[in-house]
């Protein structure tokens, strides 16, 4: 069999961008609107730091306003609630962004839940995951819509295929669930107390691994010409005191199976922030009862 075919995350991202770009030149000049997006970073959690630079600069490239609040590691959660309040209520901040992993006194889902579901740019107020849940999708989480475009790109109509997705967390794979039950997969969501993961795994016609344990899913888990989607990024020692990136599939031995696969890196991490830019796009549409330009379609 033939080597797996790469899903190049960057192009499709760097495609999405250049749309997202042309969104918010129209409406500059059609609407007098500059979308805004705060970034609200507690901590200085070193990960965190970068991701929040990259979110910053992309969203500056693509023409939109950025807002980087920055608080303490020791900010109280009344402090992260009334700065939320405050960007509510901004009205140049189009979408508000908290970044995760939050300090021990924070409660994350406290502070989700403090934002305003139409500035909800990151798709996890209680509202919009209801909203998912429910057949009616409006700002969905980034990472999930993602790994739904490079599918489609790939693969084309979705309709029955049998899914598993390896990871149940809210942010990852509870959501990919349920935008893969929208496009009529049969979807399996496996788990730390799944039995039997390897034959589950093996016949999936899409494998989404979102599990944070370093290549642990084994080419031998995969059905042959299946598509693996990896959205796992753990770092590991590399040789001579450097360290590396990989994903959650042992790529090495996938790419010998599978017919699809995403690299790590540059296959699922670049789309998250571009389809964060596009949900801040949406989100600047809505609030200004605009209708919001199918940003996907340049994509899949
Ligand atoms: P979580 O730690 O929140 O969830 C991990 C999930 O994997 C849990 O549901 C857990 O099961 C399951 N799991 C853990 N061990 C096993 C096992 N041995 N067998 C089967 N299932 C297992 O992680 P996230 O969802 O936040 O992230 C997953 C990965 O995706 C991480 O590597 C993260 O870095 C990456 N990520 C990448 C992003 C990107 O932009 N590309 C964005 C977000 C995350 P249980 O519920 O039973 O504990």
């Amino acid at each position: 069999m033939s080597k797996a075919r790469l899903i190049d995350g960057k192009t499709f991202a760097a495609r999405l961008r250049r749309t997202v770009a042309d969104a918010v030149t129209w409406l500059g000049t059609e609407h007098n609107l500059v979308p805004g997006l705060a970034v609200v970073l507690v901590g200085d959690d070193p990960a965190s730091q970068i991701y929040t630079r990259n979110k910053i600069k992309q969203t500056a490239d693509v023409g939109m306003a950025s807002l980087h609040e920055r608080l303490p590691a020791d900010t109280c959660q009344i402090e992260v609630l009334n700065k939320i309040a405050i960007l509510n209520e901004d009205r140049s901040v189009n979408g508000i962004l908290v970044q995760l992993p939050l300090p021990d006194q924070i409660h994350p889902d406290t502070v989700i839940d403090q934002i305003d579901p139409a500035k909800d740019v990151d798709g996890f107020h209680l509202l919009n995951a209801g909203k998912l849940v429910t057949g009616r999708p409006d700002l969905t989480p980034c990472t999930p819509q993602g790994c739904l475009l490079l599918l489609k790109e790939t693969l084309g109509d979705l309709e029955g295929a049998e899914v598993v997705i390896v990871g149940r967390s809210n942010i990852v794979g509870k959501p990919v669930a349920q935008l893969l039950l929208q496009e009529n997969c049969t979807v399996t969501v496996a788990h730390s107390r799944t039995r039997n993961l390897a034959e589950l795994c093996r016949r999936s016609d899409i494998l989404v691994a979102a599990v944070g344990r370093p290549e642990m899913i084994r080419g031998t888990w995969i059905k042959p010409g299946a598509t693996v989607i990896d959205v796992g990024i753990n770092r590991i020692a590399g040789s001579n005191n450097t360290t590396r990136l990989v994903g959650d599939v042992s790529f090495d031995e996938a790419v010998e199976i599978a017919g699809a696969i995403t690299p790590v890196p540059g296959g699922v991490g670049p789309m998250t922030i571009a389809c964060l830019l596009a949900n801040c796009v949406r989100a600047t549409c809505h609030q200004h009862g605009l209708p919001a330009p199918d940003l996907s379609s340049s994509v899949a």
